[in-house]
């Protein structure tokens, strides 16, 4: 197990993570900016240019006199932050507008639009031209020129427009000082959600694991709060129905150990007297000592029926039986089982009655179906009626399925009762005569032969008038 420290708690684990995640987001973010602000400032400002460059054209150029084409193109270059040179091309003179103040002009310099750049536009084939970086020597700042072709009817010109670049630095900084605050802020944020957050998701199941704890020291009433998350919800149903299971199986294994140990301690109990009164008393005494040797040897074989239905049960539970579902002659089984019980019946002044269909062959296994009846028979042996009477049925209920049925007009199973008796060691009335007790594990062992069988069992049973206990089989069909 691991340390129950705190930074392996779900809120820190929650908290942590969140603001990891905040800071990489805001990581990822500075890192774009880094890579995509120069890059995307620079197209804005070339299509800036491009566009400025063609307006001063249309105005230079206008053929409306009364155009204030000076004015004009002085405040255009103004807002724009820039400077224009026209140059005409055949007389070599050039007309120039300036809004960014002595020396910032790049395009005045020689060394910008000198002959070479003049010749290069010329012969362009694209009629236009840019220009970025550190063009004048001796001046560290960066500018961007386009020039552009014009030609009217009498004259060949050049138009070059001029735009200073330091502003990308300018609007890196700004926006690095920026990022520092919305990152402080981020952070903070961050971190009230993220707390906020963990406290959501932690605190249900902080109580859940509280609650659960009971079940440590035997308490399974336990009781959840519902939260706002589903997850969350479906963890206490869970736990609960665990719990609800746990409880079961404890107290299955409390009655178990006191249905055992009843059932084997009674019979030891007595074997041991009737041993020591064999010694003590009966030993010269044959028909005493007989009679309490046969009480041994009862005894004895209950216990054997004890060991063995449990085993049977276990085993049948566990699957380690393999049912051999083959044709067989259910009516013989029918009446063999009837025979078997002949003189226990006869002994309790008790009819046996039966009433069956012949020639009722079924698909099973006729052993385990045999164990079936004789469990069914001498449970309505042990709760027939005052007609003294059982009745054992079987009958085709279609030409594919049989139905046994086995009926006393006895005591009836109450219906509170009516779910549990196929439990194992579930006994309504543990006060019945000891010779006639049984281990508590017929019908249990019936459910699971029958289930294997994959039969429609059951019982219908009313206080005071008796029970019908059914199954049915598949009948075997000749094709
Ligand atoms: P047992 O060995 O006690 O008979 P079973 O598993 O065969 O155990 O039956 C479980 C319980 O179901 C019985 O203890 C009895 O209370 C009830 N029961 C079974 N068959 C009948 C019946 N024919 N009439 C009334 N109660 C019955």
């Amino acid at each position: 197990m691991k340390k129950n420290s705190l930074f392996n708690s779900l809120r820190f684990k929650s908290w942590s993570y969140f603001v990891l995640f905040a800071l990489s987001i805001l990581l990822l973010l500075q890192f774009f900016q880094l890579i995509f602000i120069e890059p995307f400032y620079k197209r804005t400002l070339r299509n800036e240019i491009r566009k400025l460059n063609s307006a001063i054209t249309d105005i230079y150029f206008t053929e409306d006199e009364e155009v204030d084409i000076n004015g004009q193109i002085n405040s255009l270059i103004a807002e724009k932050n820039a400077c224009i040179l026209i140059y005409n091309r055949d007389n070599g003179k050039s007309v120039g507008y300036d809004a960014l103040g002595e020396g910032d002009c790049a395009i005045y310099h020689e060394s910008v639009v000198n002959h070479d750049i003049i010749d290069q536009l010329d012969e362009s084939e694209q009629d236009s031209l840019f220009l970025e970086g550190q063009l004048v020597e001796l001046s560290n700042r960066d500018v961007m020129v386009y020039g552009t072709k014009y030609t009217n009817e009498e004259q060949n010109y050049l138009i070059f427009a001029n735009f200073p670049l330091q502003a990308t630095n300018y609007l890196t900084e700004t926006m690095q000082s920026q990022f520092l605050i919305l990152s402080l802020m981020v952070l903070g944020l961050s971190l009230l959600i993220s707390l906020l957050f963990s406290r959501i998701i932690s605190e249900p199941i902080v109580s859940i694991t509280n609650e659960a704890r009971k079940l440590t020291y035997g308490d399974f009433d336990l009781h959840f709060e519902s939260s706002d998350i589903n997850e969350v919800d479906q963890l206490a149903q869970t736990i609960d129905l665990a719990a609800s299971e746990i409880e079961k199986v404890e107290d299955l294994r409390k009655e178990l150990m006191s249905n055992v140990t009843h059932d084997i301690k009674t019979p030891l109990t007595m074997i041991k007297a009737y041993a020591e009164m064999i010694k003590d008393i009966s030993g010269d005494n044959k028909e005493k000592r007989n009679e309490h040797l046969d009480v041994i040897i009862n005894e004895t074989d209950s216990l054997s029926k004890l060991v063995n239905d449990m085993l049977d049960l276990s085993r049948l539970q566990a699957d380690a039986v393999s049912m051999k579902i083959e044709p067989f002659d259910l009516s013989t089984e029918i009446s063999k089982s009837a025979q078997r019980f002949q003189s226990l019946a006869d002994k309790e002044g008790v009819t046996i009655e039966l009433d069956c269909d012949p020639e009722l062959i079924a698909m099973g296994d006729h052993s385990r179906i045999n164990e079936v009846l004789y469990n069914f028979i001498s449970n309505a042996l042990k709760h027939y009626g005052d007609d003294h009477k059982i009745i054992i049925s079987g009958k085709f209920v279609d030409k594919s399925t049989i139905r046994v049925e086995i009926t006393d007009h006895g005591t009836g199973i109450e219906e509170e009762n009516l779910p549990y008796i196929w439990d194992r060691y579930f006994k309504i009335d543990r006060q019945y005569r000891r010779s006639q007790a049984g281990t508590g594990l017929g019908l249990a062992i019936n459910k699971a032969i029958l289930e294997d069988h994959k039969s429609n069992y059951g019982v219908i049973s009313a206080p005071g008038k008796g029970s019908t206990f059914y199954f049915e089989l598949k009948a075997y069909e000749v094709n």
